[in-house]
């Protein structure tokens, strides 16, 4: 018989900004969203995303210094909130650098397209930053009613 399973759930984590934590940002979060069922481009769209801002702060925020990345994520009424926190060296205008091709690491072969892709990928995007104290990269998904719908 079918029944239906909602599951509202909550994480927070924190790990250093070293790019061998973008792959764990990525497990950890494909291992939240597994009971929503998602398909592979769910799933794709998701932890691509999360690797793209967790990325950021290692590379941008905290340059070749050390710091903390802090993820949490929300699943609520089939909705999932993915937020991103760091306490580098923030941002000075957000529209700008949010642009498609715009990076501030050329030499570096980045290409200004991690925003884009954060934006194309999930349903909502908001990035809030302040010069010096840091950046929040707050991202939503919605998924269908009847992914809750299980056995
Ligand atoms: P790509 O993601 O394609 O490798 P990129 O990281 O430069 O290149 P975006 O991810 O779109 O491109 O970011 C655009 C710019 O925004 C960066 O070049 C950087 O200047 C700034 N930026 C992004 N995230 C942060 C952050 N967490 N802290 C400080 N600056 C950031
Ligand atoms: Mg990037």
């Amino acid at each position: 018989m079918l029944k239906e399973k909602k599951m509202d759930n909550y994480i927070n984590v924190k790990f250093k900004s070293i790019a061998e934590n973008e792959s764990l940002s990525r497990m950890i979060i494909s291992g939240f969203i597994m009971p929503l069922n998602p398909t592979v481009d769910e799933l794709t769209d998701i932890k691509t995303s999360v690797s793209e801002a967790v990325t950021n702060c290692v590379v941008h925020a905290y340059e070749n210094n050390e710091g903390l990345i802090e993820m949490s994520a929300t699943l609520r009424d089939n909705i999932l909130e993915i937020e991103i926190k760091d306490t580098g060296v923030g941002i000075e205008d957000i529209n700008i650098v949010k642009k498609p091709l715009y990076t501030t690491k050329p030499e570096q072969e980045r290409s200004g397209m991690g925003f884009t892709i954060m934006e194309s990928f999930m349903d909502s995007l908001v990035v809030l930053s302040q010069k010096g104290k840091g950046t929040v990269v707050r991202m939503k998904k919605y998924f269908k009613e009847d992914k809750y719908i299980d056995e």
